[in-house]
């Protein structure tokens, strides 16, 4: 006979999943019956394929009917008329899939919450991993990387609410000037975030939006200690001691964190 598992042991077969995945955001799924695991999937097991899709795909319309799905992820929503290939939302609503487990909800703005919504207004009951057992799988979805010092130029997700992260940039590997710059105050819901630097070191770089059309940093006015960014602007930030500066965008912008871009410059 087929081993029975609790809901708890279910949701730690999913977290097992999720960390097999190679690539990011990490995302586990498991289909069960009556506590038996029927299929399992993670991302990057068929490339391009979302772990929901591919233990969906592992069984029949029958094993599917009044299954339960764990996920690690919240699932995906269309988010736009013309894509190919229909969300894991539709494809669990149409699967007779009855209830789904999920880890986390997506902190990227556009499917956050949505895939929530969309599963309980097709009656598709919706509950939550527990909450040691989200906390891990929040710390091992996202790649940080290194992130109290970053070199050059680059592009970097980051954590901001409840990390009030600091971060020095480095000129390059073999020249250690650094400037410090202090991520703060991320207001999802109003979709900016703070860049803190000293006193009078921060410009906004009104009317730039690449770092290639900013041939001048030092043409931009009113200097600050702050700027209160949105998604697409730039900022440039110069200490007063400092010899040269750093080109900061902010391209992304996320319940918890962020995604910047930067890029050092020789004033
Ligand atoms: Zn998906």
């Amino acid at each position: 006979m087929d081993k029975k598992h609790s809901r708890k042991n279910l949701m730690k077969v999913a977290i097992k999943e999720h960390l097999k995945c190679t690539e990011y955001p990490r995302v586990g799924a498991v289909i069960s019956k009556e506590g038996v695991i029927l299929s399992t999937g993670f991302r990057g097991e068929k490339s391009g394929i979302h772990a929901e899709r591919i233990a969906i795909e592992k069984l029949s319309s029958e094993e599917l009917n009044d299954s339960i799905l764990f996920t690690t992820l919240e699932p995906c929503i269309r988010v736009h008329n013309a894509q190919s290939i229909e969300s894991c939302s539709e494809l669990i609503i149409k699967s007779g899939i009855k209830e789904t487990i999920i880890g986390i909800l997506d902190p990227n703005g556009t499917v956050y919450s949505e895939g929530y919504k969309k599963l309980l207004e097709n009656n598709i009951r919706v509950t939550f991993f527990n909450k040691n057992l989200r906390v891990a799988i929040e710390e091992k979805s996202f790649e940080y990387g290194k992130i109290d010092k970053i070199v050059g130029h680059g592009k970097r997700r980051i954590p901001v609410v409840q990390s009030g992260i600091s971060i020095d940039i480095q000129f390059a590997e073999n020249d250690t000037r650094t400037i410090k710059i202090r991520w703060s105050t991320l207001q999802f819901h109003h979709g900016c975030v703070d860049l803190l630097g000293q006193n009078g070191s921060i410009r906004a770089a009104a009317g730039a939006s690449k770092f290639s059309d900013i041939t001048e940093p030092m043409i931009f006015r009113f200097q600050s200690h702050f700027a209160r960014m949105k998604k697409g602007e730039i900022a440039i930030v110069k200490p007063s001691d400092a010899s040269f500066c750093v080109l900061i965008k902010l391209l992304e912008i996320y319940e918890n964190d962020i995604l910047f871009q930067w890029e050092v410059r020789n004033d």
